[in-house]
């Protein structure tokens, strides 16, 4: 038996959804489920449009063609994020310009943010790293200095909040993904949220191959099948249902992994999952920093977890130092938080022993090894 860092919870209401589906025959992008999941995840993250989507990659690109972003352009991301941010403003031509993290809440440093700023920048894509939220007033006020667009990646934070309003409520576009560890999911899904009727009317035509609506196979610029299916949505619906329920389990399993582990952070040897005053975090991933102090490395640690059978992930490597990014700069805070962190297991599913099997275990691991690697000093 291994336990997960993240596997889906899906159940009898998401099947009873599918199967509506099928035998209505609407098993492609038309059908009831994909309006109403469209509506229903706008709403619930308080934004009129939503523009449901094949996964959360083509969410972003969506956004940015719609946006207009193009060759030349440059659009502003934090390194420490997952390629797909970074990707898909290479794939509208634009350069994508990297910003440093916070060294407290590890998402984009806001404060980094204006030394970046060309004549090219259009658009700044902060991203709700592993569940908490960006420091959105700071973003906002930066975006409207300079004219702007934003765009959130909200992919790994659905439901998270920033002084108490949803993300992907702040941003001209913000963009999820449904992936099978996401938040909830629709197999593979993403969609776009807009308060703009306009853009999302862009979206949708670009979505669908920029077909003009009043002439049939009339097209006046080049546009993609980035369509969700009736199937995706049914599944969706039924999981956005249980949105607040993932929520409430993630935060409970975060509050135990804090209170258990906080010996540890006191020792100095790990550093545990932030939340700042002003955010609630979703904990999409409970994530901590293995110390230096620790004395075992990030990756030795991950190794004897894994040993017993508790799947760990390493955090993203930042972007500028993937090989068609490398831009021969230090970004110091998010290489060093690349360095020392790791997601622990946070599934919905987890039980209080599985829990308590993982928390043993962490101990086990660093306490142990601290030990056997003082002798030497
Ligand atoms: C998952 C993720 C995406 C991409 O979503 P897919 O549905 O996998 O294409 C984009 N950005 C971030 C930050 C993500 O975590």
């Amino acid at each position: 038996m291994r336990i997960p860092v993240a596997e889906p919870c899906i159940g009898d209401e998401e099947l009873k959804n599918v199967i509506e589906a099928v035998k209505s025959g609407w098993i492609s992008s038309k059908g009831k489920f994909i309006e109403e999941f469209e509506r229903e995840f706008a709403k619930y993250c308080g934004v009129k449009y939503g523009v449901a989507t094949a996964n959360g990659t083509v969410a972003l690109h969506l956004a940015l063609k719609a946006l207009g972003i193009g060759k030349g352009d440059e659009v502003i991301v934090p390194t420490l994020t997952f390629v797909a941010t970074a990707n898909t403003v290479t794939y509208c031509g634009a350069n994508p310009i990297f910003v440093d993290s916070h060294p407290e809440y590890w998402c984009i440093n806001p404060e980094k943010i204006e030394e970046k700023i060309t004549p090219r920048t259009k658009a700044i894509i902060p991203v709700h790293l592993y569940g908490h939220p960006c420091n959105m007033d700071r973003i906002m006020e930066i975006a409207r200095n300079y004219n702007l667009y934003v765009i959130e990646d909200a992919a790994e934070a659905h439901g998270a909040e920033y002084k108490g309003r949803k993300v992907g409520s702040f941003g001209d576009i913000s963009c999820f993904s449904f992936y099978g560890n996401k938040m909830i999911t629709t197999g593979e899904g993403g969609m776009c949220l807009t308060n703009n009727e306009e853009l999302a009317e862009r979206m949708r035509n670009l979505r669908d191959h920029a077909m003009s609506k009043n002439r049939k196979y009339w097209h006046e610029t080049i546009g993609f099948n980035y369509r969700m299916t009736n199937l995706q949505a049914a599944v969706g619906v039924a999981q956005l249902k249980k949105l607040d329920e993932f929520i409430e389990k993630k935060r409970r399993i975060a509050k135990w992994y804090s209170e258990e582990l906080k010996d540890l952070e006191d020792k100095g040897l790990i550093k545990l999952h932030p939340e700042m005053p002003w955010a609630k975090c979703v904990y999409w991933m409970y994530s901590i920093l293995i110390e230096d102090k620790a004395k075992i490395c990030r990756d030795e640690f991950m190794k004897r977890l894994e040993k017993i059978g508790i799947e760990t992930r390493p955090f993203f490597v930042p972007m500028h130092l993937l090989p068609m990014y490398n831009s021969r700069e230090r970004l110091p805070i998010a290489e060093d938080l690349a360095r020392k962190g790791i997601n622990l297991p946070s599934s919905v599913t987890l039980d209080k022993s599985q829990m308590t099997f993982i928390i043993q275990n962490i101990f086990n691991v660093i306490i142990n090894e601290n030990s056997i690697y003082s002798s030497h000093f």
